[in-house]
């Protein structure tokens, strides 16, 4: 199954979907879904990207790179393809969890990442954007 993406800016009636991106497993991570999406969105305030994959650890740099740019992003991951879970999250001893909880919410904000899962929403973890990230509209379900 190919690793699909959208891609949205945010509006003052909500996010607005302005491109999409979609690759095969194995391609380049230049041509990964979310840089594809990326790539065709117009400027705006705040990002959203939503796929059914984490980002690898190539797209992720990439995007801590581009908030370093000033662009406040958010990807919303709501399946596993492409097994890139591991890329993101260790267990207490390091090892690589294959199957990260779902949704995930990442925020991109000044070179930092944030994740955010349901788990944390329901353990009373912090569960919204990082400080001083912009105002953004309620994600889609
Ligand atoms: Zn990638």
């Amino acid at each position: 199954m190919p690793v699909t993406c959208e891609g949205f800016v945010a509006s003052e009636s909500g996010w607005r979907q302005k491109s999409n991106g979609s690759a095969e497993r194995g391609s380049r991570a230049t041509d990964h879904a979310e840089r594809v999406a990326w790539a065709k969105l117009p400027g705006s305030a705040a990002f959203l990207l939503v796929q059914n994959a984490y980002p690898c650890c190539d797209c992720h740099q990439f995007f801590k790179g581009e908030s370093l740019k000033g662009h406040a992003i958010v990807i919303k991951v709501d399946d596993n393809q492409g097994d890139y879970s591991a890329d993101h999250f260790q267990d207490a001893r390091g090892r690589p969890i294959l199957r990260g909880s779902l949704p995930c919410i990442i925020y991109y904000f000044n070179g930092v990442s944030t994740h955010v899962t349901m788990s944390d929403a329901m353990a009373g973890r912090a569960s919204g954007p990082p400080a001083n990230f912009p105002a953004i509209p309620d994600l889609p379900e």
